[in-house]
């Protein structure tokens, strides 16, 4: 998609999109936002969480970053944008959920396969942006199971991974931990597949991501 398609959307959103629902957006402004859920996802152009969720304005407060990591809680560092997110999710909107949503064919957990092929100077901050997936990538490739895998899906279980490994960095966020332990934040780890639209949730008794199901309509 071009700039001029791009500008060509922008009119017609103004045109007709926003028409239809100019009411609600008024209203998000003078009541403000209060999202039920922060949407941690990848950069990745195919995975488009209001679409995949069917979810509108105000409803989901998403961050996006290559490979959808969630850093370890490191108050030294000084710009720290997913931690900014979730602070800002969790303390000031009050979100009552955390997702974490992973997807198949990653780049970007592909990339932590290939990093050392990436230019130390030209490619210095995704070098280091991902090694957060390298530990996930380490249990893929000590599993005995996994030896016989295929590259292809030794990566869809490194995605799958990454994403609990994300889960449980969430925890050490002192904020994220004590809304836990009260019970009002719930964290979900999803995964979605997007060659067939499949969402899968993680489930922490099986630990296994499980297909999220629908009730008969
Ligand atoms: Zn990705």
């Amino acid at each position: 998609m071009g700039i001029f398609q791009l500008l060509k959307g922008v009119k017609s959103f103004q045109k007709e999109t926003f028409k239809k629902n100019q009411n609600k957006y008024v209203d998000l402004v003078k009541n403000g936002q209060n999202p039920k859920a922060l949407f941690i996802g990848c950069s990745d152009s195919r995975v488009v969480p209001s679409l995949i969720t069917n979810s509108e304005p105000g409803d989901l407060f998403v961050y996006r970053n290559v490979g959808n990591f969630v850093p370890p809680f490191n108050p030294e560092v000084e710009f720290h944008g997913t931690a900014a997110a979730i602070e800002y999710a969790v303390s000031h909107l009050n979100v009552s959920n955390i997702i974490i949503c992973g997807h198949s064919h990653c780049g970007a957990i592909k990339g932590v396969y290939e990093k050392d092929k990436l230019d130390p100077k030209s490619m210095a901050h995704l070098k280091k942006w991902l090694e957060l997936g390298e530990r996930a990538k380490k249990i893929v490739e000590n599993m005995s199971f996994t030896q016989h895998f295929s590259f292809e899906e030794k990566l869809r279980h490194t995605e799958q991974i990454s994403t609990v490994f994300s889960m449980q960095n969430l925890l050490t966020y002192p904020m994220v931990t004590k809304k836990v332990k009260d019970g009002t934040l719930s964290i979900r780890g999803w995964y979605y597949k997007i060659e067939t639209g499949e969402i899968y949730y993680y489930d922490d008794d099986k630990m296994d991501f499980l297909p999220i199901k629908h009730n008969k309509d």
